[in-house]
């Protein structure tokens, strides 16, 4: 990965071209923007060639295609990632220092595009590039919402959202596709004429593609992902306005504009709102239509679509893609019924994402079948057909039941493959909310782990490892990450040791220069880097964490002259705007923050920060950074993770419960290099029928007892004592989440950490280890199962 010269020449000259002929600017006049376009469209040049010729050996080679259809994708800034690709980091940094532009100014300067919420989301984009990165014909399909997730700041401590405008500047990465443009249609009313059912949609958009190319590792391959944005059928009804009716006049333009203006900002509870229906049929029907548009162009007959398509559903959201199949199969090409949902079966895969029952969709049939009459149909019509073929089937098992549309059963239904995202998931999904459908279909379910792709996680946010690794081991491991195991060898040898200490106090380091900078907070990098980023939710436990926290705090004031271990904690995540419990503990973490770190008796031993507006830039900064992983999630709850997973990676050592793909994390570094505290699922379950589980946890812990007492006296809500009597009386009485319960263990196996924190060299090897052990974790290894267990493809290269 060295600049060549020619390299950062060439990228210089296109720079230059594109700032001139592009942007409209002379080299005097050109702002950061500027600059930052230039080198994007220079990049972006050196991608058409390598997407060309991969969609042109798809259709000469008449390969199978893998449609990746999420309502999510969490991209973040692509500079990087198409330079990293394309082997012009160093080139492209060579090129822009040349020019006497500051590289990191110019990065920072892009905005990331946050089109999602959490971990789907940045699963759906770490699985666009290990399919680039694999050769594996493929596109994904999405939602380009002009807002897409919120900007969090913080104001007394409390959060605020703000919009965040990632598409008020220009877009350099994607091409606008008018041409691509696909009716969707909404309500009116279905009939029968001449034997052919025949849909009037009352009203209806158009879905038009913005195509994005996704560059694979060293330009092998290139994919699409495709992003649809809704525009008005009429641009405005000119004899309703001459007639007064303004208003009428604007309804089409209206109704374009609110389906792709905002990503729903909740990622784990199940929220029925008519808008959302209507944009998960928008990105289900253009998806399809455009699916079907492609097939027709080489092949005629349908019966075989199966052998040449494969549509992945990233959880329920799309899947409505399924009926929209069938629909089209039937209405508009006249296939039977039946032969149309045993095609739809071939196709289909679902993966699910959740066991939470407040986050599995379901509609009533009164907005189905008011919003999409002819679907409302189809489903009962999918239904009646699954009722056929598994007569003796309970009725959990159908799709439709008391007036809803349960969307789970439909995915289950329409899908030949079912995925949960790590094993204990998967197993956990046989045994409760599939467990009927699961004895149906003892073949359906199977498991895909997730992954984080390596060239994001280890190359791009952690240049200093990425080099450690390749003067270790050598190349390769960008792309065979288990390669890594090669890094075992070396741990016993002290050089290695320190020098993976130095990439990592690096990394330490950069975070701390970025907080004073951005943030006006001073850490330690000599602390260890306690870290727990990911979206805030009462099942991830935050609350555990700085209830912990707290505790922590005061035996540090009960013993001043101990030898204690320096920490900083470091939060970081959004809640949901309308998920009150999840905002008081922002606020709490907050303000504990404030009192903790304004006291003389524990300053240099303790410090927490919370850095508003979690994104992927930010994780980026601090996974290298992080010394602990906090994965402490109520067993049972977490299905996956994959924050976990890029902070073992970085060489953190985790403490987490046994849950999601902790488990198997567990398993692949070894039982002595993972901080394992807490109750199992089961114990879970069966201490939550405990009637006062809460109150007895309480009493049995003094620690506790002194925290909790504390947050009531208003230690930290001075001017009101009050603040937090409600959180308090939840975890009193309703502690669903069992933090009381957990409390003790967590804070024994904390314990545990700062022993071996002592031990510098001991932590040294257990980090290395963690890292030498995570190759498993990579999306390729993901997408390898997918291609083998539910997609039935080949790489294309
Ligand atoms: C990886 C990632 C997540 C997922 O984190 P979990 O800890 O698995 O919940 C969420 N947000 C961002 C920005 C991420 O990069």
């Amino acid at each position: 990965m060295t600049a060549t010269p020619p390299a950062s020449d060439r990228l210089q000259r296109d720079i230059l071209r594109h700032l001139k002929y592009t942007q409209g600017k002379d080299r005097a006049h050109a702002t950061l923007y500027d600059w930052r376009m230039a080198l994007s469209f220079a990049l972006r040049d050196q991608v058409v060639d390598p997407w060309f010729t991969a969609t042109r050996r798809t259709y000469d080679e008449d390969r199978k295609r893998v449609y990746y259809l999420s309502v999510e994708y969490l991209i973040g800034r692509l500079i990087e990632d198409v330079a990293i690709n394309l082997g012009l980091r160093e080139a492209s940094r060579a090129a822009i220092e040349a020019l006497g532009v500051d590289w990191e100014a110019l990065v920072e300067n892009e905005p990331d595009a946050a089109l999602g919420n959490g971990g789907l989301g940045r699963l759906a984009a770490c699985y666009m590039e290990s399919m680039a990165t694999l050769g594996v014909p493929a596109m994904g399909y999405g939602i380009r919402y002009e807002n897409g997730l919120f900007r969090q700041i913080f104001r007394s401590g409390q959060q605020v959202e703000t919009p965040e405008d990632w598409l008020q500047e220009f877009h350099p990465w994607e091409f606008d596709r008018p041409e691509a443009a696909y009716e969707i249609g909404f309500g009116g009313n279905v009939a029968e004429h001449g034997g052919r059912t025949v849909w009037t949609p009352a009203e209806s958009v158009y879905a038009v593609a913005h195509d994005t190319a996704i560059i694979g590792w060293q330009g092998r391959w290139a994919n699409t992902l495709r992003l649809w944005s809704a525009r008005p059928t009429t641009r405005f009804d000119l004899a309703r306005f001459n007639a007064g009716d303004f208003a009428a006049a604007q309804a089409p333009e209206m109704l374009a504009r609110t389906i792709t203006r905002v990503l729903y900002p909740d990622d784990s509870t199940w929220a029925g709102k008519d808008l959302r229906l209507k944009q998960e049929y928008f990105l289900a029907s253009a998806s399809i239509q455009d699916i079907l548009r492609r097939y027709l162009s080489t092949h005629e007959d349908f019966r075989a679509l199966p052998e040449k398509v494969a549509v992945q559903i990233n959880d329920t959201h799309p899947a409505l893609a399924a009926p929209e199949l069938v629909r089209l199969l039937v209405d508009q090409h006249g296939l039977a019924f039946d032969d149309a949902a045993e095609i739809m079966l071939g196709v289909f895969g679902y993966t699910n994402h959740t066991l939470m029952p407040e986050a599995l969709e379901r509609w009533s049939t009164w907005a189905i079948g008011n919003t999409l009459p002819r679907h409302m149909q189809i489903i009962e019509r999918l239904d009646d057909w699954h009722a056929r073929r598994k007569p003796a089937r309970p009725p959990s098992t159908a799709i439709v039941a008391h007036d809803e549309v349960r969307m789970g059963n439909l995915a289950f239904i329409a899908s030949h493959r079912v995925n949960g995202v790590a094993r204990l998931h998967t197993e956990l999904m046989k045994k409760t909310v599939f467990a009927d459908l699961h004895a149906l279909h003892p073949e359906r379910i199977v498991n895909v782990t997730n992954g984080v792709t390596p060239r994001r996680w280890i190359a791009q946010a952690n240049p200093g490892l990425a080099g450690l690794i390749t003067e270790t081991i050598g190349e390769g491991w960008q792309t065979d990450l288990e390669r890594l195991a090669g890094l075992e060898a070396h741990v016993e040898d002290a050089a290695f040791r320190d020098a993976f200490a130095a990439v990592k106090r690096a990394g330490k380091e950069r975070v701390a220069q970025w907080l004073a900078a951005e943030h006006g907070l001073s850490v330690d990098p000599a602390a260890m880097f306690d870290v727990q980023v990911k979206r805030i939710h009462e099942y991830k436990r935050q609350l555990l964490n700085i209830l912990a926290t707290i505790g922590l705090w005061l035996r540090m004031r009960d013993d001043p002259g101990r030898d204690w271990v320096p920490r900083v904690k470091i939060f970081g995540g959004k809640a949901a705007p309308g998920y009150h419990a999840a905002k008081e503990i922002i606020r709490l973490i907050n303000d504990a923050a404030a009192v903790i770190n304004a006291d003389p008796a524990t300053k240099g031993r303790l410090k927490v920060v919370f850095p508003p507006n979690y994104n992927v830039s930010m994780a980026e900064k601090l996974m290298p950074a992080a010394d602990l992983s906090e994965q402490i999630s109520t067993a049972g709850m977490e299905a996956s993770g994959t924050g976990n997973m890029k902070l073992a990676l970085n060489g953190a050592l985790t403490i987490g419960t046994l849950d999601g793909a902790n488990v198997e994390i567990r398993e692949r570094v070894g039982a002595e290099n993972f901080f394992l505290f807490g109750l199992t699922a089961e114990e879970a379950e069966a201490r939550r029928r405990l009637p006062d589980h809460a109150r007895l946890a309480i009493e049995e812990t003094p620690e506790l007892q002194r925290v909790l007492k504390a947050i009531g006296d208003g230690v930290f809500s001075p001017g009101e004592p009050h603040r937090y009597h409600g959180l308090l009386d939840r975890l009193w009485n309703h502690d669903h989440f069992l933090v009381a319960s957990d409390y003790a263990a967590y804070v024994a196996a904390q314990d545990k950490v700062e022993e071996a924190w002592q031990d510098r060299d001991r932590w040294l090897r257990m980090a290395a280890l963690n890292t030498a052990r995570m190759g498993y974790f990579s999306s390729d290894r993901s997408i390898r199962d997918y291609m083998r267990d539910v997609w039935a493809v080949e790489p294309a290269i």
